[in-house]
């Protein structure tokens, strides 16, 4: 077979060189013997190599990178790439304190200089998303590797997110390897998670708020001494899923929760979780709200009541897609935050977050910094949040930053 190869027109290298992962298509100038989900030799206006990587004429993002070096793209390639992402994560579990270290992410797609790939390791259970094509050709061998390199006991399959409709693929769902997952998987960071593989969001569980849940746990600690004595904390945690931030927050605390998602299986969860969590509490004066409601209709009610919390998270879905879809986004963010200011006490703190790859964090503040002038309050950045360290960034590759939050403290 001819090789395919993409030349790129002249003046339009220079992300590619800086290794930007992305070609668009108003990058390239002709694509000779490209096959959508097959590898391109990606060469400049002279015909100089500039990387490899693959290919997909239906997708926006015609051909993704994975190498910036003339090197074969082979079963070899994949061990030494995937050994790589391995290694720098269990640094990152040891380091990290954590007790079950066998849970986190292994491969963050572009930012592991793998696109379209997303691993997570629930102990002996690895998930895979294939986002591309390429990928999806390729998960079986990958999961193979996995398999005999890396002790995986199942590989199983979650591709079940909206991105793959831009790649022309359908939802694919099931085992790779080594049959179903584990019926009932209890992950322990500190707090206990029931994760549903199979059914769960993502591949089951928000791996990537591990450190904020602790960072929230943290804080009520460190304030229960200083608290006036006006009884158990309170939380509103909206967009609550699985109910992460409040199990993670009532750990070794009386605190009371309100966990707030449209979804009543991501309450079902929550309930099981907290449940999963009861030998832990101090007191019966820990208790939570399960409430199946609309995060901005609930927040409008509780500002009607009057209501007070001394914590307050927000940690909506991704608003924007595209570029296109940053103005309606930020109203919405604005309207979620400028009430959510209202609720919080005097000296509380807020969490508020934003999932959307279209919107910088410095946009984010922006939007915050203006609800909060309309909520006429006053906040201090305590910290800024992003996702755990096993959802590295790459440098060059700034839409991996997905993640981002505040921790404020409101006045
Ligand atoms: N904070 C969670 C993750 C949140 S994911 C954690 O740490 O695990 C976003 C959640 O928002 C999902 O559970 C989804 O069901 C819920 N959701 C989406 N739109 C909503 C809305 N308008 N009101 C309430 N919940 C919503």
């Amino acid at each position: 077979m001819a090789t395919a190869k993409v030349t790129i027109k002249k003046g339009r290298e220079k992300p590619i060189r800086n290794r930007h992962p992305w070609i668009f298509s108003g990058a390239v100038s002709t694509a000779a013997n490209a096959v959508d989900g097959r590898l391109v030799t990606v060469v400049d206006y002279k015909d100089r190599f500039l990387a490899r990587g693959y290919w997909n004429s239906k997708s926006q993002i015609q051909a993704r990178i994975l190498t910036w070096e003339d090197e074969a793209i082979d079963d070899a390639w994949w061990q030494r790439m995937l050994s790589r992402a391995w290694q720098s994560r269990a640094q990152y579990v040891a380091d990290a304190g954590i007790p079950d270290s066998r849970a986190c992410r292994v491969v963050n797609a572009e930012n592991d200089y793998m696109p379209g790939l997303v691993l997570d390791r629930y102990g002996d259970c690895f998930v895979l998303q294939a986002q591309t094509l390429f990928i999806d050709r390729h998960k079986k061998k990958i999961a193979d590797i996995l398999q005999s390199h890396f002790d995986a006991e199942q590989v199983f399959e979650r591709s079940d997110m909206d991105l793959r409709r831009q790649e022309g693929l359908h939802p694919s769902v099931g085992p790779l390897v080594g049959g179903p997952p584990p019926e009932r998987f209890v992950l322990n960071e500190g707090a206990l998670f029931h994760v549903d593989i199979v059914r769960g969001h993502k591949t089951g569980f928000y791996l990537d708020q591990r450190r904020n849940r602790q960072k929230l746990h943290d804080l009520v600690q460190s304030s229960a001494s200083a608290r006036d004595i006006d009884g158990p904390p309170s939380l509103l945690n909206l967009f609550s899923y699985s109910g992460g931030f409040a199990i993670a927050a009532q750990r070794d605390s009386d605190l009371r929760a309100v966990n707030v998602d449209s979804s009543r299986a991501a309450l079902e969860l929550a309930e099981k979780n907290f449940a999963l969590n009861e030998y832990d509490k101090p007191s019966s004066a820990a208790s939570a709200e399960h409430i199946q409601a609309d995060s901005f209709d609930y927040l409008r009610f509780c500002v009607g009541e009057g209501a007070r919390f001394d914590y307050v998270v927000l940690d909506p879905p991704k608003f924007a897609r595209h570029k296109r879809q940053v103005a309606r986004a930020a109203r919405g963010y604005k309207d979620l935050n400028l009430n959510a200011f209202r609720l919080v006490k005097e000296g509380g703190y807020m969490m508020t977050f934003s999932c959307s790859g279209a919107i910088s964090r410095d946009l984010f503040q922006k939007i915050v910094f203006a609800a909060l002038a309309d909520a006429g309050r006053q906040a201090q950045i305590v910290e800024q949040l992003s996702a755990a360290p096993d959802h590295p960034v790459a440098l060059t590759f700034p839409e991996g930053q997905y993640l981002k939050g505040l921790l404020l403290r409101v006045y």
